[in-house]
This record gives C-alpha cells, structure tokens and sequence, in this order.
C-alpha cells in the first residue's frame, strides 16, 4: 500500500494541524531568497489520491479531536477552485471536529480567484490564508523576483478579508539589505495598515549562499545588515504601523527577539519598550546577547540577567574572537540564521 504523502513545510503555528498535501513543491519556485522548494518538480497531486489519503489519516486518527488541517505543500491556492472544494469536502466529512482549514496562499493566486469563489472556498471550511508578500516595496519585490507587485499583495490582501478568512501575512524584515532597510520598513507598513491583515509575522531574513541573493551580496549589490540594524528597521517598520487589531508576531527561532508580540492595538507601545531596551544596552552586552541568541544560549531579553547562560555566552564569543579577531558578525549571524531555515 502507498505511504500518506507528507510535504516538508508547513507554518510554524501549525505544528498540532493535521497535515494534507494537495501539491508538490512550488509551482512559482523562482525567488531569489528562498530555497525551500528548490530540488523539487511543482505537481499537483491527482485528486483521488488526495482524497484517499485523508480517509486513511481519518482512520489512523479515530478517537483523536482533531480540529485544524493544512494544506500542503507552497500555495494551495493555485489549484482550480473546484478541486479545492472537493478536497475541503473530504476534510469535511471525514473529519466532523474541523474548525480550521489553512493553506499558504500566493498574492497573485489569490487574485485570480473571484471575490465568489473565495466566499465558496471560506464557505467550505479554508479560513485562514498564509501569505508571503514579503515587503511593501515593489523595489525589493523585483530584486527578490517575488513575480508580483505591492498592488497585487494589496487587493490580495483585501480580498481574502472580505472573503472573511483569516489573513496572515509574512513580512522580510532585512530583505532589502543595508540599502534599501528604511524602504523595506516605511513602505511594507504603508500596504498593511491598508490590508489590516490578522497576523503579522516577521521574520528575519537568513540569506542562503547558494541563492540568487547570495549571489548580490559576493558581488556587493546587497549588503547584509547586523542584527542590531535589523532591529532599528523593526523599529522604524513597527511605529509606522497603525494601533489596528492585527496581531504582531516573532513567531520563529530565526528571529533576535522572540518577545516583541502583541496585538498592535493594545500592545505596540510595549513592543517598542522592548526593541528599545536591546538598542539601549551596552554595545558589548548587545553583542553579546546576539552570538548567545544564534548559539541558543539566550532566548529571551531577560536571559542576559542569568550569571550562568551570561558567562557561557561569554566564554563562546571569547573562543570566536581568539579564532578569528576579524570576524564579520552581521555575516556570521546570517550564517546561523539561514541554516534554521
Ligand atoms: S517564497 Fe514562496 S512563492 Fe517564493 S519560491 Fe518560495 S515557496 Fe515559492
């Protein structure tokens, strides 16, 4: 009997959802920052065996209450409307205790569906939409090949809020590089204070030196930023969001400071108090807490405080420096940042 077909990705909040793959790979698979997908042909996989696989997860998971699904495997959304709404009866009906059904979603796939089939898709059960748009800038859209601009990710946005699903959007911070981090910050806040999307999960970005953005900074048209410079475009990219009820989320390992979170509403001035407590340290303790963060020495701000974890990281950035006096910190920790993604 052929094994269930499990994709290699999903969101980092949908690590309890049981996991359906509907495609392989991505069928757009040309960004420049991203390799996910690389080695991998776009497919979509034949419906039947679709189907198939989630009466058999049903089965294996009799008993169980399970009660969100995700879509694998990069953009759900590409497949013909008809087709997703046979799936997502299969969902349906095998699994009773559904609530949510998730998928990532490409802007530009998005806009191909009409505002009724969105309805038909959110009537169905998919309530909750994954987009990467990345940045508000159409600059940094072209130079990572995203294969969309900011007015495609703003309709895209709008529309699956009027199809009333829930909207998360991911956002790069550090994806246009020293040189283009302010319009990276100003212009990416300008299209979400439009959208008022749910979720705003940032990112930081970790370029992969095998990649096309790798490729820029060797030939010094894209300059990578410190960590530290990253958080001053947080920063900037924070206060020009609006106080709406979207919730702001560093959500991944991947990120300085885990615990910058909160609904923008209530909570933005709290993130800031935290973005500025990191920017206020001492230059050696900031350095401090960014090796021990990549060494997963610290997790949180107040790890610093602890004599333990703090003589450890210590004791790591001492042995670095001993091997290599030079070394270039913003590249180093790029390093680290790709590798956990
Ligand atoms: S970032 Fe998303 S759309 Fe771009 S290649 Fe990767 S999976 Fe595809």
């Amino acid at each position: 009997m052929r094994d269930i077909e499990i994709g290699p990705i999903r969101p980092p909040s949908e690590s309890n959802s049981l996991l359906i793959r509907v495609t392989r790979g991505c069928h757009w698979n040309k960004c420049y920052f991203c390799g996910l997908y690389k080695s991998m042909r776009f497919s979509m996989r034949p419906i039947d065996e679709t189907i198939e696989d989630i009466r058999r997860q049903a089965q294996l998971n009799r008993g169980k209450k399970i009660t969100s699904c995700f879509l694998q495997d990069g953009d759900a959304l590409v497949l013909k409307t008809d087709y997703l709404l046979r799936i997502l009866n299969a969902i349906n009906q095998n699994f009773p205790d559904m609530q949510y059904i998730t998928s990532y979603a490409r802007a530009d796939s998005i806009t191909r569906k009409s505002p009724a089939e969105l309805k038909a898709l959110r009537q169905a059960g998919l309530n909750h939409l994954y987009s990467g748009m990345e940045t508000g800038s159409d600059r940094i859209l072209k130079l990572i090949n995203k294969g969309f601009d900011v007015d495609t990710v703003v309709k895209s946005g709008c529309m699956a809020k009027e199809a009333d699903m829930i909207l998360s959007e991911f956002i790069l911070l550090g994806i246009g590089g020293k040189e283009l981090s302010e319009e990276n910050a100003v212009q990416t806040a300008m299209a979400l204070n439009i959208i008022q999307p749910d979720f705003i999960r940032v990112h930081a970005t970790g370029i992969k030196p095998e990649s096309k953005l790798g490729e820029f900074v060797r030939d010094g048209s894209f300059t990578l930023q410190s960590e530290e410079e990253i958080v001053v475009e947080q920063k900037l990219f924070l206060q020009q969001l609006h106080e709406m009820d979207s919730y702001y989320v560093n959500e991944h390992i991947i990120n300085l400071l885990l615990e910058v979170r909160g609904n923008l509403r209530t909570e933005k001035q709290e993130m800031l108090s935290t973005i500025d407590r990191f920017l206020a340290l001492p230059t050696n303790e900031k350095l401090l807490f960014t090796v021990g963060r990549r060494l997963n020495i610290f997790f949180l701000l107040d790890d610093l405080k602890k004599p333990e974890l703090h003589q450890e990281a210590e004791k790591n950035l001492q042995q670095i420096l001993s091997k290599n006096p030079d070394v270039d910190f913003a590249a180093l920790c790029n390093y680290v940042r790709q590798s956990q993604i």
